[in-house]
């Protein structure tokens, strides 16, 4: 019976939370399916195996820590060859779309993408992925070795993190050396904020109306020792930066408590902020989809509503 293999990310020195997110989903699988949970490294990220401990082992294949999609996914490919594990958990990321489709392809393995839950079952896995933006979930029944892509935020990264020491196999893969050259890794500019750390966020839609009524939602933010976010039209429209966007083409936000101000709740604003801990919504439209994820809502006008939150508050 296969391993279950968790392909890991590493951006400047640090595994980054998708690797995180899988090691756990993975050693709950292992567990239940009696597998083994086997993380591989790239570059010199093996000196920092201990911080995979929810693994039972790490495969080390070397090569250089600067991403290379050609090397990478060759690396990929020579362990998924010799080990034949029963599935292959990639990050439904940048890097994790290069290697799945390349391996997928050089292997004839079937790849499934957006995946946001994987159990075991008696002769393989079933694998829930969230498609249209949110808008259907499919289940694809997998019953031999297949890529399995995860969508960031689909599982807690603290289950893939614990202080043991997993054992570290050397794997000498191959170079895949091609026509791909690494040469710089441009940052993008410093925010002013990482909504994605903020523990209370006040989010502003269209609904707002106009961009001086910001201002409202700011003072409410202030007095809640809160960030401010908000869906793409405000971005779209010029009247806050990209920074503060939520959702499917901006950031992914898991705050203790997430207040929606004029939000509709359109999958894509969704699939941003679904994981929060407490969701409150106040739209002026009882059938808004944003009250189907809410917690708490009022079918109110904002402007009533976070006008007397602020008075009372202060
Ligand atoms: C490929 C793609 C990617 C996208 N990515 C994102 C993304 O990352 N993030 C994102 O947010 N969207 C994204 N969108 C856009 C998304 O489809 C929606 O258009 C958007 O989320 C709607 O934003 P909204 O809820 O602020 O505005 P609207 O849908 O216009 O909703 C405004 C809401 O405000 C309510 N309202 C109006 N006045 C008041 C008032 N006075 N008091 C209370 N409520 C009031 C209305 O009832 C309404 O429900 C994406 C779309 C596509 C196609």
């Amino acid at each position: 019976m296969g391993d279950i293999l968790v392909i890991t990310e590493h951006l400047k020195g640090e595994f980054q939370d998708i690797t995180f997110e899988m090691l756990g989903k993975a050693k709950d699988l292992a567990g239940e399916s009696g597998r083994q949970c086997v993380a591989i490294t790239f570059g010199s990220m093996n000196g920092k195996s201990d911080e995979l401990g929810v693994a039972d082992s790490v495969i080390s294949v070397g090569g250089s820590d600067d991403y290379n999609p050609e090397s990478y996914a060759a690396a990929v490919q020579s362990v998924v060859s010799a080990k034949s594990p029963s599935l292959v958990l990639v990050g439904s990321t940048s890097m994790g779309m290069d290697i799945a489709n390349s391996v997928a392809t050089a292997l004839d393995m079937p790849t499934v993408s957006y995946c946001v839950d994987v159990s075991a079952g008696s002769s393989g896995f079933s694998c829930t992925s969230s498609m249209y933006g949110g808008k259907m979930n499919v289940v694809t029944n997998v019953d031999g070795s297949a890529l399995v892509m995860v969508l960031a935020g689909a599982f807690n990264a603290d289950e893939g993190k614990s202080a043991e020491s997993p054992a570290v196999e050397d794997f000498v893969a191959e170079s895949g050396a091609g026509k791909i050259r690494f040469k710089q890794l441009i940052e993008p500019e410093a925010a002013d904020v990482d909504i994605t750390q903020s523990d209370i966020l006040v989010a502003v839609g269209r609904g707002i109306g106009s961009k001086d009524d910001i201002k409202l939602a700011e003072e409410l933010a202030d007095i809640l020792v809160a960030d401010l976010a908000c869906s793409r039209p405000l971005v779209d429209a010029g009247w806050m930066s990209k920074e503060h966007q939520v959702g499917k083409s901006g950031m992914k936000v898991k705050p203790k408590v997430y207040i929606a101000l004029g939000i509709s709740g359109a999958p894509e604003h969704i699939e941003g902020m679904k994981s929060s801990s407490t969701i409150i919504a106040i739209n002026s439209d009882k059938n808004a989809p944003i009250f189907d994820v809410a917690h708490y809502g009022m079918a109110e006008d904002l402007f009533d509503v976070v006008e007397e939150l602020v008075e009372e508050l202060e």
